[in-house]
């Protein structure tokens, strides 16, 4: 398997370098050089596989040979630990819920995959591999959780003192074993500053190997791909095209769904549900892609003004004929909505069918039903990115109930936090480093 950049098509990486690496030298983002259509026996079998049988197939479908299938197989069986069931509200609408990780949130299985395939390419090393990485909350969670006791790799977070949720701090500072937390007395922009300074530093880089748990590492967004083939597997057969609404902030998660449509999953369109921050739907309007600042809104994993996965959606969309816009509005559609609107589906969904969502799937709800009232002939899959009791407070005013909270959600609030406090002082963080490698 060979990957470009998107800001250069002739600048091609192996998988390994790509993921250890996470973003090309010219700040593109790696795009696979061929998304191939998976073989007839794959659909054949499709229906009685399990979830790291599909990722073993899709990966290896994009990888060819440059894992071997044995390794290939642990690798997708240790990641891929959890189930992504389908809830049917009624014949046109279903839900996909992908919080049944550690993390309680999508994110799991990319950087649970992500975790494994690092261990991978870095098994015949000697010194420990150390993951830095700055955290404003939820991405720490996944990121600590996945990379928990992978063996030759060390995670240290930063993230920003008081300004994480207790319970995302919970999952940050009691895992213990490989994952260490440094409380950094500064805003999240202070720890991401540290960890760029981290990367840059000639002294640091001769002691110790550093790696970051990139967001935008192509090896997060291949694995997002595996649950719409899940999805499709548990789906009763229909007539009925497919859709699926896909709760989006940096549209990894959308991506990925583009990612299994060229791999020949019968996708009729891919539906982009926003909050306020409405990028995505305005270019779709408009053809102008104008990021800006984030506002801050209830469904706050998606307040994101430039998303970073534009380009690759972009990429997708540009080697067919016709513009690059026009080809996207074929496929892609873009639904924004208010904290109002959110907590008014939220309560609707609750009374009618006795369903939680949180407020992110609230947003996708919305779109949902939107894009069904114009397309009479589709069907549609929402993906629920994360369970509601990870925004305990915010559901349980918006449905003026007690909502149930998961046993490993429980249990996580009786541990003890261990983090190290620290200033914002590059000095502070390299000695600490140094120190405990
Ligand atoms: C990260 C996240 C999103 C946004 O996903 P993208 O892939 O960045 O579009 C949506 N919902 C939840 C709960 C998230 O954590």
């Amino acid at each position: 398997m060979k990957l470009y950049s998107t800001r250069n098509k002739s600048y091609l990486a192996s998988l390994s370098e790509a993921v250890m690496q996470g973003l090309p030298p010219d700040n593109g983002l790696y795009m696979p050089t061929q998304i191939p259509s998976l073989s007839p026996t794959f659909w054949g079998n499709l229906a009685k596989s399990d979830l790291p049988e599909i990722g073993f197939h899709v990966s290896k479908n994009l990888f060819g040979n440059a894992i071997p299938e044995a390794d290939l197989w642990d690798i997708c069986s240790r990641a891929l630990t959890f189930s992504a069931p389908i809830v049917t509200i009624d014949d046109k609408r279903h839900i996909l819920e992908l919080f049944h990780g550690p993390s309680l949130a999508f994110k799991d299985f990319g950087a649970r995959y992500m975790a494994q395939l690092m261990s991978y390419f870095n098994r015949s090393e000697d010194q420990p591999l150390t993951i830095l990485v700055a955290t404003s909350g939820d991405t720490g969670g996944a990121v600590a959780a996945g990379f928990y006791k992978t063996p030759g790799i060390e995670v240290v977070i930063l993230y920003p003192s008081g300004k994480v949720s207790p319970l995302q701090e919970k999952q940050l500072t009691t895992l213990g074993h490989n994952i260490r937390a440094l409380e950094i007395e500064g805003t999240f922009d202070d720890c991401q500053t540290l960890v760029k300074q981290a990367f840059l530093d000639q002294d640091l880089a001769h002691k110790m190997r550093l790696s970051s748990a990139n967001s935008i590492n192509i090896a997060r967004l291949i694995p997002q791909s595996f649950y719409y083939f899940e999805a499709y597997r548990q789906l009763t057969p229909s007539d009925a095209d497919l859709a699926f609404v896909v709760p989006s902030g940096n549209f990894g998660n959308l991506t990925a769904g583009l990612f299994a449509q060229h791999m020949g999953l019968p996708i009729k369109a891919m539906v982009a549900a926003t909050n306020v921050n409405d990028i995505v739907p305005n270019y779709l309007v408009s053809g102008k892609y104008n990021p800006r600042p984030s506002v801050r809104t209830l469904s706050n994993a998606m307040d994101v003004g430039a998303p970073s996965n534009f380009a690759r959606m972009q990429d997708l969309f540009s080697d067919l004929d016709g513009s690059t816009w026009n080809n996207m509005k074929k496929t892609v559609w873009g639904y924004s909505y208010s904290d109002r609107e959110t907590e008014v589906i939220m309560q609707k969904v609750f009374a009618e069918h006795n369903y939680t969502l949180d407020p992110h799937s609230g947003v996708g709800y919305l779109a949902m039903n939107a894009f069904l009232a114009d397309h009479q002939s589709c069907r549609a899959v929402l993906l629920e990115t994360a369970h509601p009791a990870k925004f305990l407070a915010d559901v349980n005013r918006i449905l003026d109930t007690q909502i149930n909270v998961p046993d490993r959600l429980e249990k996580l609030r009786l541990k003890t936090k261990n983090a190290t406090l620290m200033p914002v002082n590059f000095e502070a963080l390299k000695d600490n480093l140094i120190q405990n490698q």
